[in-house]
Protein backbone atom coordinates (compact mmCIF):
# COMPACT_ATOMS: atom_id res chain seq x y z
CA UNK A 1 0.00 0.00 0.00
CA UNK A 2 1.29 3.31 -0.60
CA UNK A 3 0.95 6.49 1.60
CA UNK A 4 -1.93 8.08 0.41
CA UNK A 5 -4.32 4.72 1.07
CA UNK A 6 -2.80 4.69 4.89
CA UNK A 7 -4.04 7.89 5.01
CA UNK A 8 -6.89 7.26 4.15
CA UNK A 9 -7.10 3.98 6.36
CA UNK A 10 -6.17 6.35 9.30
CA UNK A 11 -8.63 8.81 8.63
CA UNK A 12 -11.47 6.33 7.79
CA UNK A 13 -10.65 4.58 11.12
CA UNK A 14 -10.58 8.15 12.86
CA UNK A 15 -14.35 8.94 11.65
CA UNK A 16 -15.54 5.49 12.96
CA UNK A 17 -14.21 5.64 16.12
CA UNK A 18 -15.77 8.99 16.31
CA UNK A 19 -18.98 7.86 15.22
CA UNK A 20 -19.21 5.42 17.61
CA UNK A 21 -18.01 7.73 20.96
CA UNK A 22 -21.15 10.11 19.28
CA UNK A 23 -23.33 6.99 19.43
CA UNK A 24 -21.96 6.38 23.01
CA UNK A 25 -22.53 9.98 24.13
CA UNK A 26 -26.32 9.72 22.66
CA UNK A 27 -27.00 6.62 24.36
CA UNK A 28 -25.98 7.86 27.69
CA UNK A 29 -27.64 11.21 27.42
CA UNK A 30 -31.02 9.13 26.56
CA UNK A 31 -30.39 6.58 29.53
CA UNK A 32 -30.19 9.78 32.16
CA UNK A 33 -32.75 11.68 30.46
CA UNK A 34 -35.33 8.40 31.35
CA UNK A 35 -33.73 8.13 35.00
CA UNK A 36 -34.73 11.90 35.26
CA UNK A 37 -37.63 11.10 33.71
CA UNK A 38 -38.30 7.98 36.47
CA UNK A 39 -36.90 10.17 39.68
CA UNK A 40 -39.07 12.98 38.94
CA UNK A 41 -42.23 10.30 38.31
CA UNK A 42 -41.30 8.35 41.76
CA UNK A 43 -41.29 11.93 43.39
CA UNK A 44 -44.68 13.16 42.07
CA UNK A 45 -46.09 9.65 43.25
CA UNK A 46 -44.85 9.52 46.57
CA UNK A 47 -45.92 13.74 47.07
CA UNK A 48 -49.54 12.64 45.89
CA UNK A 49 -49.42 9.35 47.92
CA UNK A 50 -48.74 11.72 51.00
CA UNK A 51 -51.20 13.97 50.02
CA UNK A 52 -53.73 11.45 50.09
CA UNK A 53 -52.44 10.21 53.77
CA UNK A 54 -53.31 14.01 54.80
CA UNK A 55 -57.09 14.07 53.82
CA UNK A 56 -60.40 12.24 55.18
CA UNK A 57 -61.94 10.01 52.74
CA UNK A 58 -64.53 11.16 50.62
CA UNK A 59 -63.96 15.27 51.51
CA UNK A 60 -62.79 16.84 48.50
CA UNK A 61 -59.17 17.46 48.81
CA UNK A 62 -59.07 13.64 49.11
CA UNK A 63 -60.93 13.70 45.43
CA UNK A 64 -58.28 16.00 44.29
CA UNK A 65 -55.41 13.90 45.17
CA UNK A 66 -57.18 10.81 43.60
CA UNK A 67 -57.44 13.01 40.35
CA UNK A 68 -53.79 13.97 40.62
CA UNK A 69 -52.94 10.04 41.09
CA UNK A 70 -54.68 9.87 37.81
CA UNK A 71 -53.27 12.60 35.85
CA UNK A 72 -49.58 11.25 37.10
CA UNK A 73 -50.49 7.82 35.56
CA UNK A 74 -52.32 8.65 32.11
CA UNK A 75 -48.98 10.99 31.88
CA UNK A 76 -46.75 8.14 32.59
CA UNK A 77 -48.40 6.37 29.52
CA UNK A 78 -47.76 9.09 27.34
CA UNK A 79 -44.14 9.50 28.31
CA UNK A 80 -43.45 6.19 27.98
CA UNK A 81 -45.05 6.09 24.44
CA UNK A 82 -42.38 8.35 23.70
CA UNK A 83 -39.62 5.96 24.82
CA UNK A 84 -38.57 8.52 27.46
CA UNK A 85 -38.84 5.94 30.53
CA UNK A 86 -36.81 3.24 31.61
CA UNK A 87 -38.64 0.00 30.14
CA UNK A 88 -38.21 -1.90 32.97
CA UNK A 89 -39.26 0.50 35.64
CA UNK A 90 -42.80 1.12 32.94
CA UNK A 91 -43.27 -1.97 33.15
CA UNK A 92 -43.32 -2.59 36.72
CA UNK A 93 -45.86 0.53 37.32
CA UNK A 94 -47.94 -0.46 34.19
CA UNK A 95 -47.71 -3.98 36.08
CA UNK A 96 -49.80 -2.61 38.87
CA UNK A 97 -53.16 -2.83 36.77
CA UNK A 98 -52.00 -6.71 36.60
CA UNK A 99 -53.75 -6.73 40.00
CA UNK A 100 -57.32 -6.79 40.48
CA UNK A 101 -57.69 -4.97 43.29
CA UNK A 102 -55.08 -2.03 42.54
CA UNK A 103 -57.47 -1.66 39.38
CA UNK A 104 -60.95 -1.68 41.26
CA UNK A 105 -59.22 1.44 43.09
CA UNK A 106 -58.25 3.24 39.87
CA UNK A 107 -61.66 2.21 38.17
CA UNK A 108 -62.94 3.87 41.20
CA UNK A 109 -61.07 6.84 40.85
CA UNK A 110 -61.75 7.02 37.30
CA UNK A 111 -65.53 7.22 38.06
CA UNK A 112 -65.78 9.70 40.75
CA UNK A 113 -62.96 11.97 38.87
CA UNK A 114 -64.11 11.34 35.92
CA UNK A 115 -67.79 10.26 35.89
CA UNK A 116 -68.46 11.55 31.71
CA UNK A 117 -65.46 9.07 30.65
CA UNK A 118 -63.73 11.23 28.31
CA UNK A 119 -60.05 11.97 30.11
CA UNK A 120 -57.58 9.45 30.74
CA UNK A 121 -58.12 7.46 27.60
CA UNK A 122 -54.78 5.61 27.82
CA UNK A 123 -55.14 4.52 31.16
CA UNK A 124 -59.21 3.39 30.40
CA UNK A 125 -57.65 1.47 26.93
CA UNK A 126 -54.98 -0.37 29.47
CA UNK A 127 -57.78 -1.59 32.07
CA UNK A 128 -60.23 -2.35 29.03
CA UNK A 129 -57.88 -4.32 27.39
CA UNK A 130 -57.22 -6.29 30.75
CA UNK A 131 -60.45 -6.92 31.33
CA UNK A 132 -61.21 -8.09 27.90
CA UNK A 133 -57.93 -10.34 27.98
CA UNK A 134 -58.72 -11.67 31.25
CA UNK A 135 -54.87 -11.39 31.84
CA UNK A 136 -52.02 -9.22 32.01
CA UNK A 137 -50.68 -7.90 29.03
CA UNK A 138 -46.84 -6.57 28.03
CA UNK A 139 -46.46 -2.93 28.18
CA UNK A 140 -45.45 -3.18 24.47
CA UNK A 141 -48.81 -4.63 23.50
CA UNK A 142 -50.59 -2.67 25.94
CA UNK A 143 -53.77 -0.60 24.05
CA UNK A 144 -53.25 2.13 25.85
CA UNK A 145 -50.15 3.21 24.00
CA UNK A 146 -52.01 2.49 20.77
CA UNK A 147 -54.84 5.43 21.72
CA UNK A 148 -53.62 9.09 19.87
ZN1 LIG B 1 -51.67 -1.73 29.51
Amino acid sequence: MDSATWIGLGTLLTAIVGLALVVWQLRQQRRTMRAEFGNLYIERYWQIDDDLLLERKGSKRHRQHRHRYLRLFEDEFDVAKLGFLDLKQWRAWHGVLNDTGARELVRNDLQVCDPKGDSFRRLRACIAQHERDGVGHDVRRCEGSAVT
